[in-house]
């Protein structure tokens, strides 16, 4: 998607802090950083949001959430993190390329 700035930075057009990348995923710091720790993982297939997956994406999704605790753990957020999957506008998406957000390094406040 030439229009998608997530697209771009998996394109190396736009940069990012890259937290890991295997042939499926990659995982980079959101810019802005809604805790201490706050990265993101997004599939580099082109999939809109959540609810535009199929069952042919039902490996990626599984393959992003079981690498999200291994990356948080990486990432030093050893007592827990919080994952977040904002879908469509009512969700507050914004970018829309899938992306699950990792949140830690604080104790964040229940919701
Ligand atoms: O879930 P939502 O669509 O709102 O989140 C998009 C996230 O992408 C935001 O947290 C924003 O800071 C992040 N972002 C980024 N790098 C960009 C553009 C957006 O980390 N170049």
């Amino acid at each position: 998607m030439s229009d998608c700035i997530f697209c771009k930075i998996l394109a190396g057009e736009i940069p990012c802090k890259k937290v890991y990348e295997d042939e499926d995923v990659l995982a980079f710091h959101d810019i802005h950083p809604l805790a201490q720790v706050h990265f993101m993982l997004i599939p580099k297939k082109h999939v809109e949001s959540l609810a535009h997956c199929e069952s042919v994406d039902q490996a990626i999704l599984g393959k992003m959430l079981l690498l999200a605790p291994k990356l948080a753990k990486e990432q030093g957020l050893e007592n827990g993190f919080r994952t977040m999957i904002n879908t469509g506008r009512g969700g507050g998406q914004e970018v829309f390329h899938l992306h699950v957000h990792v949140f830690g390094g604080e104790k964040l406040p229940h919701m």
